[in-house]
């Protein structure tokens, strides 16, 4: 075990982490009944086929944890400018050959795309197929479905940050093994540190579980807030899986609803929201 820590802390140092924090998660209670969600908008419903009455009243206290997290960057650390930290960090990023994901096959890092001063900060798993070809996070089918859920948020994908906790395409779009994701993962919290958004939303149990250290279902995460590094946190499901299961696209709905509630966002109203 010491011989594995001090193994990790060379590994950061040598991306330029020099800093590690003991962090605590706080308690949140929070009310995800149907009747403080309010209404599904069009641009992210279920198709009535995929209806079903199971919205009911469940009140949910976030877990106390706490876990240790590095970040203080050498190389962004002293730069004001966002735009000039990313581009520091994706250039320490380089041509990676970090992990054997740069040998499986993928054509190009996924480094983050958006509004480096985001209020919001969506992280997902690792790039597709998609993705890896334009080299953008969120492109493909399950992109499509997080633009609609941003827009039924009442904003547009360009005011949001998008990153992923892996940034190679995993062969097959397998998920990213546990090397892999611990390997990634510190060029993602630098990204966090520098958009420093309000609130950050992980995409799934991979993206939950990298960022809070825990072991958690899904189901466990969702609906509740967490603390990351002073900033809120919150857990829906990836969008992937919203494609494979749509019925759950009402559970997720009123994770953005606490999500917008946080933000002072509102949906649009119903004739902006349109389905695409
Ligand atoms: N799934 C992810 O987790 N990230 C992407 O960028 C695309 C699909």
């Amino acid at each position: 075990m010491k011989e594995a820590l001090a193994a990790r802390v060379r590994y950061y140092r040598e991306m330029g982490i020099y800093d590690f924090y003991r962090r605590d998660v706080g308690l949140v209670n929070v009310d995800v009944s149907s009747e403080a969600m309010g209404e599904q908008p069009d641009s992210f419903a279920l198709h009535p086929s995929e209806k079903r009455d199971d919205m009911a009243r469940k009140t949910v206290a976030a877990p106390v944890a706490s876990d240790v997290t590095l970040v203080v960057a050498k190389a962004e650390k002293d730069v004001a400018d966002p735009v000039a930290a990313l581009k520091l960090i994706r250039e320490d990023i380089g041509d990676c050959k970090r992990c054997k994901l740069s040998q499986q096959g993928r054509k190009q890092i996924v480094f983050g795309v958006g509004d480096p001063r985001a209020e919001l900060m969506f992280v997902g798993e690792a790039p597709g197929a998609d993705e890896d070809q334009q080299g953008e996070p969120f492109v493909g089918r399950a992109g499509q479905l997080l633009n609609n859920m941003i827009k039924a948020m009442g904003i547009a994908r360009e005011q949001v940050y998008i990153a992923n906790v892996v940034k190679c395409r995993p062969p097959s779009n397998r998920t990213p093994e546990r090397d892999e994701c611990d390997t990634c993962s510190p060029f993602l919290m630098r990204q966090i540190e520098v958009v420093q958004p309000k609130v950050i939303v992980a995409l799934g149990a991979v993206a939950a579980k990298n960022l809070l250290a825990v072991q958690s279902s899904l189901g466990d995460l969702r609906g509740r807030w967490f603390e990351y590094r002073g900033r809120k946190l919150a857990v829906t499901y990836h969008p992937a899986f919203l494609l494979r299961d749509p019925r759950q696209k009402a559970e997720a709905w009123k994770d953005l609803q606490m999500m917008m509630k946080e933000l002072g966002l509102k949906a649009p109203a119903k004739s902006e929201a349109s389905t695409t």
